[in-house]
């Protein structure tokens, strides 16, 4: 385990030993931790309206600002994380049309991300996993939504990943530039592959700019994991659909992005998957 941060670098040093004492856990929260937790609602919420303006090419601006139907201007205590929803029990108090689930979900998901964070690291480090994990969870959200993974979230993931080597781990950064390298490369020879084997496209350009940004985090030690992860993620999900009834025909498309970001958040905050033989 934690092969890639083993020791010699400042933020896997904590986690080079299997176990769980290599957990903070939720008892030993630092001031940063708990500033996380409470930011973390406040960043799902602008989470929320990347996700919903972003592939509709609207500007992202600072936050909602107009009720969606009868264009009421929202006030402060309109966008209050949870409290605002369930105060209003789920609809605009002009209008009264039902705002729905997705805010509330999304400003969730977001705390869940912190709260795995703060588990695992401490100070900037846990900052650093809940931004990775943040950006990978709109993509994750936009594709499965959209089918599209869009340009303004893969791409300075790549330069942060790079830049977040810096004060973590220097002597990772040639390895994380052929990540980015490999991860573009290698899933543009799949696309290549599946289009002749197929006859038609089976994954798309902003997959293969999404690995390559994983590879801008976990290096390319980590990409084998993070590729075979997703896939083996996606296989599972295309199973338990299909128990569950939906059609899953040989040309039912299912997006590659979320499992992708899945796979390539638990390899940046566990490591890569190492065979441990007999
Ligand atoms: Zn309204």
């Amino acid at each position: 385990m934690a092969a890639r941060r083993a020791g010699q670098c400042a933020l896997g040093s904590r986690r080079s030993h299997d176990g769980p004492d290599q957990l903070n856990g939720l008892t030993h929260i630092d001031e940063a931790g708990w500033a996380l937790l409470a930011a973390a609602p406040i960043f799902g919420s602008f989470l929320g309206v990347v996700i919903r303006r972003l592939p509709e090419g609207r500007p992202l601006a600072w936050g909602r600002s107009h009720c969606e139907r009868c264009g009421t201007a929202l006030r402060v205590r309109d966008l209050v994380p949870f409290a605002s929803w369930l105060a209003a029990r789920g609809r605009c108090r002009h209008c009264g049309m039902p705002v729905g689930w997705f805010y509330p979900a999304v400003e969730a998901a977001a705390l869940v991300l912190a709260a795995i964070s703060v588990a695992l690291d401490l100070g900037g480090a846990a900052w650093l996993d809940f931004g990775f994990g943040a950006v990978l969870l709109a993509l994750a959200w936009i594709d499965a939504e959209h089918g599209i993974l869009p340009d303004a979230l893969t791409l300075p993931l790549i330069p942060a990943g790079l830049l977040a080597a810096l004060p973590f781990a220097r002597e990772e950064l040639a390895d994380r530039v052929v990540g980015v390298v490999c991860g573009y490369l290698g899933l543009k020879l799949l696309a290549w592959t599946y289009r002749r084997w197929r006859g038609r496209e089976g994954l798309g350009g902003g997959d293969a700019k999404l690995l390559a940004a994983a590879g801008a985090w976990v290096g390319s030690s980590g990409l084998p994991s993070v590729l075979f992860g997703g896939a083996i993620a996606a296989l599972l999900t295309a199973l338990a659909l299909a128990i569950a009834g939906r059609e899953m025909r040989r040309d039912t498309a299912l997006p590659f992005g979320p499992f992708l970001a899945l796979a390539a958040w638990c390899v940046w905050l566990f490591g890569p998957a190492v065979w441990v033989g007999p």
